[in-house]
């Protein structure tokens, strides 16, 4: 793709565990363009938070990246040692976590969150610009700089949000990976949430990889959206080809179970089964034991690297039979 800040290639992820290698992903490839917004959706447990984890080589041990490339503007993460990624963390690609309960230290005021991030990267600011940097970006974020005295738990669920991503901001990083940004707010604080991160993503020419089950959050910011199954990238798309023209049974499936006002539907149609058990994946198309489109190559073969009219899906509804 042109222009891509980060181009991941042929990843794989393992875990290794007392009943088998967990495979959370397996030879995934994307690229995120440049200033743009990739949702990354699927239902939980499909790998969608350990590869948001893995750019940043952030996975728990016995998680390991076993195969494939992590190109960030050419620099391929995989090659760095801890020391080199703590210096890519925060000016170039920083992470908006879930929970800011948990990501936020409760016992350190907000101020000091901020210094210690410009503290460990740019050694040369003094304190009273760095809190003029500070300031500036707070108020921009709608909160007032007085409240940086305050302890985390005395913000509401909104404004510790707008805390991280404050603090995914502070080094001025060009790409931003948002796992699940708005779990813990509220549906009208997430919609001035969205607000935000929408106002500011244009503001800075931010790319986030915004990693999520929320279908909604998708259609509302993403520019493209990659589908997640059992590990590997299913569909991925422009995101009004996408909701307009789903491919892959898996995403048709999403799609169909979102309410729609405009249906009078009695009952929501909801997916029959279960993801796999990723320990024990079923054999040829992950998704075969719940596709309603099962063919007998399905559970024989698994469907690579399938092109159809420019969009990747893993579906032999749309090729690679005969491969
Ligand atoms: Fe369904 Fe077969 Fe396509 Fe898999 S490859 S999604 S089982 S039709």
């Amino acid at each position: 793709m042109d222009d891509a800040i980060l181009s991941i290639t042929g990843l794989s992820i393992h875990y290794p565990t007392s009943t088998g290698i967990v495979k959370a992903v397996d030879n995934v490839s994307f690229s995120l363009p440049r200033g743009k917004v990739v949702g990354l959706v699927g239902e939980s447990g499909c790998g969608k938070s350990t590869l948001g984890l893995a750019i940043l080589k952030l996975m728990r041990p016995p998680g390991e990246i076993v195969a494939g490339k992590i190109l960030l503007d050419g620099e391929n993460l995989i090659d760095k040692d801890e020391a080199q990624m703590r210096r890519i963390r925060g000016p170039k690609v920083s992470m908006v976590f879930q929970d800011p309960m948990t990501s936020l230290n409760p016992l350190i005021r907000l101020d000091r969150h901020f210094l210690e991030t410009i503290d460990a990267h740019e050694r040369n600011v003094g304190k009273d610009d760095a809190m003029a940097r500070i300031n500036k970006l707070v108020e921009h974020l709608g909160i007032s700089s007085s409240r940086l005295r305050e302890f985390p738990h005395e913000l509401s669920g909104g404004m510790r949000q707008r805390i991280m991503i404050g603090l995914a901001l502070i080094l001025n990083p060009k790409l931003i990976i948002a796992d699940e940004p708005t779990n813990s707010l509220d549906v009208i604080v997430e919609a001035h949430f969205l607000d935000l991160l929408k106002g500011l993503q244009k503001e800075y020419n931010l790319t986030i990889l915004l990693i999520t089950h929320n279908m909604g959050i998708v259609a509302q910011l993403a520019d493209r959206v990659a589908v997640m199954y059992a590990g590997r990238i299913v569909e991925e798309a422009g995101v009004m080809d996408l909701f307009a023209r789903p491919l892959h049974p898996y995403t048709k499936g999403l799609l169909s179970s979102i309410p729609n006002i405009e249906v009078d539907q009695m009952r929501l149609y909801t997916m029959p089964g279960s993801p796999p058990d990723l320990t024990d994946p079923p054999p040829g198309c992950p998704f075969h034991p719940r596709c309603p489109n099962k063919m007998s190559i399905c559970d024989k073969k698994t469907p690579h690297d399938i092109i159809t009219d420019g969009r990747h899906v893993e579906c032999f509804l749309y090729g690679g039979k005969d491969a």
